[in-house]
């Protein structure tokens, strides 16, 4: 008979010979976390030991975990209808697309797929269509900006702004350029953050006239930056992005898929804004990552331009898993769940809270900004708070190992190449106990 002892052992050795991990490298000395369970914000990994998660897995899991009525939503569905491809259609699938709507305050066609880069790609794959079916088929390049992640498939890697996760793959789709984002506590002395956020927004035009207006399709962006260090704008930056859209006849594409679903403490990190995008990508809080979900949102008046009974109007994009029925009822229970429970506000006092209680550590001689939406934080640290030299590699390390050590799972978070690898993220579960949060603290 095997002891637990080496059961465990050959779990993690079982893991080293056949697993090829996301991203992380593993070695022998440094073998992955192998998660048992989840309750809560809290993971438990196979040797007992407790977590609090603060990043909910990769900011997805905003009801937190072991939520039994979203399971058996699942079980439910499967059990009477396990799967309908969405060349048809089926009851969960349309009550969600009705409910998106509802959320979203507007009238929008929404089109299901399995993931954010997925959902990502059917934007981009969209929008040139609508321009050629527009009387615009020269509008085939889209901006976006360095720093921010939105994919790992080739157009939505094309589009994401962090060189390093890019080169060795290159080249990309084509027709994607980049512009910087506001990064508010780097831009330069005197200038005020209201400033400093308008003159980006008017780099974003001036790339549109030098490109040529004629050959821009779209914007895609965050309502902040995320992955790439947890940059939030100043309100006016976006307000200004739309404005400009609207004037050159490029469409606002906004990339919900870690902000939406309460994770900024509105249901859509858009919605902090006066911003009605032409198309929105959601993914992961959709279903709290309990099952795989994506959604394409498109403004009807775009879809207009669709189906219009013209040959080949139609969009030519399919994908078997799609709107996979089980998924959208969880889909509707997770909404159910945030709605009941008032995550969203909840998101939002957690957040307000965090920024107040980690107050004291703006003098800790490590930490240059502290800055958060929601329940979505990102501490930047530094070794030197005058010259705003990035904390070192060994620095992050150490930080993020003693959080571990202490039960706390936080993220790493920016862009590599530019060295502004140096913010801690936080994206616990909205669920968050006042004990939990009291934890995190
Ligand atoms: N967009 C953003 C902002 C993301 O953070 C991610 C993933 O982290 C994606 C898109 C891609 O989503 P997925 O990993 O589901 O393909």
């Amino acid at each position: 008979m095997t002891t637990v002892h080496e059961q465990t052992k050959s779990l993690v050795e079982k893991d080293r010979e056949n697993i090829w991990h996301h991203i992380s490298a593993y070695n022998e000395k440094n073998p992955p976390m192998v998660i048992e369970k989840g309750e809560g914000a809290w993971i438990t990994d196979h040797k007992g030991d407790r977590y609090l998660d603060g990043m909910a897995g990769l900011w997805a899991v905003n009801v937190g975990y072991g939520r039994e009525e979203m399971a058996q939503a699942a079980y439910e569905q499967m059990k009477k209808l396990a799967y309908v491809p969405m060349t048809q259609s089926h009851g969960p699938a349309i009550e969600l697309a009705e409910k998106i709507n509802e959320l979203l305050g507007a009238d929008y066609k929404i089109f299901y797929s399995n993931s954010g880069s997925d959902a990502n790609e059917v934007a981009f794959k969209l929008a040139r269509q609508y321009h050629q079916q527009n009387g615009e088929p020269s509008r085939y390049k889209f901006i976006s900006r360095y720093r921010a992640y939105h994919g790992s498939s080739m157009g939505a890697l094309a589009a994401t702004g962090q060189a390093l996760r890019k080169y060795k793959y290159e080249p990309l789709a084509p027709g994607f350029l980049h512009i910087a984002p506001p990064d508010n506590y780097r831009r330069p002395a005197g200038q005020s953050v209201e400033e400093y956020n308008i003159q980006r927004a008017q780099e974003f035009e001036e790339k549109i006239i030098w490109e040529q207006k004629e050959t821009i399709a779209g914007i895609i962006m965050e309502p902040l930056i995320t992955g790439g260090g947890i940059l939030i704008p100043h309100p006016i930056y976006v307000e200004k992005v739309q404005e400009i859209c609207k004037r050159h006849g490029v469409l606002l594409i906004i990339d919900e898929v870690i902000c939406g679903f309460g994770r900024t403490g509105k249901m859509f990190g858009h919605q902090h804004f006066n911003c009605k995008p032409d198309i929105i990508t959601m993914a992961k809080g959709l279903t709290s990552a309990y099952l795989p979900l994506s959604i394409t949102a498109i403004r009807k008046e775009i879809y207009d331009k669709f189906d219009t009974g013209e040959d080949n109007s139609h969009f030519r994009h399919v994908n078997t898993f799609g709107g996979n029925p089980a998924a959208c009822a969880l889909a509707l229970k997770n909404i159910e769940i945030l709605e009941r429970e008032h995550l969203v506000d909840r998101s939002a006092e957690l957040g307000d809270r965090l920024l107040k209680e980690l107050e004291v550590l703006k003098d800790h001689p490590y930490v240059g900004d502290i800055r958060g939406l929601g329940f979505l934080m990102g501490i930047e640290l530094v070794e030197d708070k005058e010259t705003k030299e990035p904390a070192t590699n060994a620095r992050m390390a150490k930080i993020i190992g003693d959080c571990k050590a202490n039960g706390l799972i936080v993220g790493r978070n920016g862009d590599t190449v530019a060295g502004f690898n140096n913010i801690l993220a936080l994206s616990p579960p909205l669920s968050c106990t006042d004990e939990d949060f009291d934890f995190i603290v």
